[in-house]
């Protein structure tokens, strides 16, 4: 117990890595033939199922094709082979290759249209495979296979059953330590946005299709390996390899090991692999037996095999606490130290009008939002806040006007261009991504303004470091400013909804923004936390920060704002100070429902009043 503690406290890496390093020495074990072999295809289809895993349990994207970058893989180690070029190290590399060709061609239509259609090509993909193989008959065999596949060599040498072995589990040991590098990284906290919300994504300024390529392309990678390490195993490859049946196995694997995460494609696949060989009789059952599988990690298992073994490392490691502590207020953080500075820019929205089919919902607004000042939005349901927010993200494209900060222009810019020019937003609905920590959440937000390639993650590259570094940096700073950095190691979204909103604002804060959109931020909160929130407000505005606030509370709205703007039905109500605002009579009737000539006090807390069932707009 007490060695579980202290090994769960330290770097979970040592577990795969020394599990790793006794399947490469399997050869030394003096193992049964059948279960070396059911060994050398259970690593293949791992890294088949990490492939899946990358864009179905990290991006959010359900594709099926890995099975047909599999078999360009096989295809082209085994012509290869044919041709003279036994060296397995060119065959893996040109496998690689070729499966990552094949992936971003057959991604690119799929992804473009959306998840679904995703989907339906990958899987129309996989039926036409066979076809495809039919057709190159003079140099694959057809139907009947590619026979005459030479026995792989290495550096000119003959490799041994014994050496191609190490091979293959050299190969798979190695492709799940690039993917652990990927999942820890900052690219791998990217893709849980993504899967989280595109919306979400786009709006942290990162690029949705180009990152949904990303993940298939990376994914088609293991696949060519798995490909080529196939082709010298059996020396003989035939369509029949590459049915829907392996598609089906990869699924089942994924989704039982867990496909969010990093090792379970290995506990799928090796479940699958031995669960499905045990016996002849059992193999007539296979596809009845898959869709068990699917199933059983499906409905039974969220998070499948590798959730229910974090969960026990857990409980066996009770010491360490999963959730998020307490809600409790970081002394530190209240006591207002010196504020960095928030380098704010100057928002103008002239003339902008949205019609939504006949639903003219703005109709020529003009906003000025300047830096060091809190501009206040509020109106009646309906009236146009949320549209016209969304519309200064680019999430909608303007009928008329124009929208610039600091005489850029927005409004033909799509909604990740808009934000890597400095438009952070939260949202109505805090919109968080799951199995990350705070810390990561909010470091998510410098993703797109400070680069490093996915190889230079993978490697560790210096300017990867230097970046990550950055990053921890940035996160605690932005942390410390919205008083939550005592809760940076909990999980994200195991927050209350107050500390949701605070993560969401630093979040922003991390990058920098030229001007902060805050949707509703205060709605549902009690009063402590509206009171924190509102302090964190004033801190950015003090700081320099320009802030646009949507606000149904009408008090926290004459507390914190330096100019009020009243929309009505897509127009310009009234605009001016919160005294002139309180003084108006046509906001007071329209939008607060009071009788100017009544004794009444305007400090009404509408939240109550007002419930706003429209959410952000634009989905999640
Ligand atoms: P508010 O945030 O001020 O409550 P909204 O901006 O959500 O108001 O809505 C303004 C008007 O635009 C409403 O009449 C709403 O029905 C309409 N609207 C908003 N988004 C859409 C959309 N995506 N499609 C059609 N109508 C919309
Ligand atoms: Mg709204």
């Amino acid at each position: 117990m007490q060695l579980a503690r202290r090994l769960a406290g330290g770097p979970l890496w040592i577990v795969p890595l020394a599990l790793g390093i006794l399947l490469i020495l399997v050869p030394y074990f003096n193992l049964e033939y059948s279960i070396v072999r059911q060994l050398q295809l259970a690593m293949i289809l791992s890294l088949l199922v990490s492939g899946l895993n990358l864009s179905l349990g990290f991006a959010g994207e359900l594709a099926l094709g890995q099975v047909a970058m599999y078999a360009a893989g096989a295809y082209t180690a085994g012509l290869l082979s044919k041709n003279g070029h036994t060296d397995i190290l060119l065959q893996l590399a040109a496998a690689g290759l070729a499966a990552l060709l094949v992936g971003v061609l057959t991604g690119i239509p799929g992804l473009r249209l959306g998840s679904w259609s995703l989907a339906m090509t990958s899987f129309f993909l996989v039926l036409l495979l066979p076809d495809v193989i039919a057709i190159f008959k003079e140099d694959t065999g057809g139907r009947n296979g590619l026979t005459g596949i030479l026995s792989p060599t290495m550096f000119g040498r003959m490799l041994t059953p014994e050496d191609y072995f190490m091979v293959i589990a050299v190969v798979t040991v190695a492709w799940f330590a690039v993917m652990r590098n990927i999942a820890v990284s900052r690219h791998g906290t990217a893709l849980r946005v993504l899967k989280q919300s595109p919306v979400l994504a786009a709006s942290m300024g990162i690029n949705v299709f180009r990152m949904k390529l990303m993940a298939y392309a990376l994914g088609a990678v293991p696949a060519g390996l798995a490909g080529a390490l196939f082709a010298s195993l059996d020396l003989y490859i035939s369509p029949e390899a590459f049915g829907f049946t392996v598609a089906t196995t990869i699924l089942a694997a994924s989704v039982l090991g867990g496909s969010a995460s990093v090792y379970g494609a290995v506990f799928g696949a090796f479940v699958l692999q031995f669960g499905l060989n045990q016996s002849t009789d059992f193999q007539k059952y296979s596809l009845v037996v898959t869709g068990a599988f699917l199933i059983i990690g499906g409905v039974l298992l969220t998070g499948g095999l590798s959730g229910l073994a974090r969960a026990l490392w857990r409980k066996l490691a009770a010491g360490q606490p999963a959730a998020a502590p307490a809600d409790r207020s970081d002394p530190d953080a209240s006591a207002g130290d010196e504020v960095p500075a928030v380098p704010g820019k100057v928002l103008k929205v002239e003339g902008v009008a949205k019609a939504f089919g006949g639903n003219q919902a703005l109709k020529g607004v003009d906003l000025t939002a300047t830096p060091g000042r809190v501009t206040a939005l509020i109106g009646p349901n309906g009236s146009g806040k949320t549209t016209l927010l969304n519309m200064i993200c680019g999430f909608y494209r303007t009928d008329a006007g124009v929208i610039a900060l600091d005489e850029r222009q927005l409004q033909r810019m799509g909604p990740d261009q808009v934000a890597r020019t400095g438009v952070a937003r939260t949202f109505q609905t805090p919109n968080i991504p799951e199995g990350i920590t705070v810390r990561e959440a909010v470091m998510a937000g410098r993703y797109a303004g400070h680069r490093a390639t996915v190889l230079e993650a993978v490697l560790r590259l210096p300017r990867y470091r230097k970046v990550r570094k950055g990053d921890l940096a940035e996160a605690d700073r932005v942390l410390d400013l919205v008083g939550i950095r005592h809760l940076e190691d909990a999980e994200a979204t195991a927050l209350p909804l107050g500390q949701r909103r605070l993560l969401e604002v630093a979040r922003c804060l991390i990058g920098n923004p030229g001007v902060l959109l805050l949707d509703e931020t205060a709605s549902g909160l009690d009063e402590d936390e509206v009171e924190r929130l509102a302090e964190v407000i004033r801190r950015v505005r003090d700081a320099g920060g320009t802030v646009v606030l949507v606000e149904h509370n009408f008090q926290l709205v004459l507390s914190l704002a330096d100019e009020i703007v009243a929309l009505a039905h897509g127009e310009l109500m009234a605009k001016g100070t919160p005294e002139e605002i309180q003084n108006n009579e046509r906001v007071m009737s329209e939008y607060l429902g009071i009788d100017p000539d009544a004794p009444a006090s305007p400090h009404v807390v509408l939240a109550d009043v007002l419930t706003d069932g429209a959410q952000d707009g634009v989905g999640r």
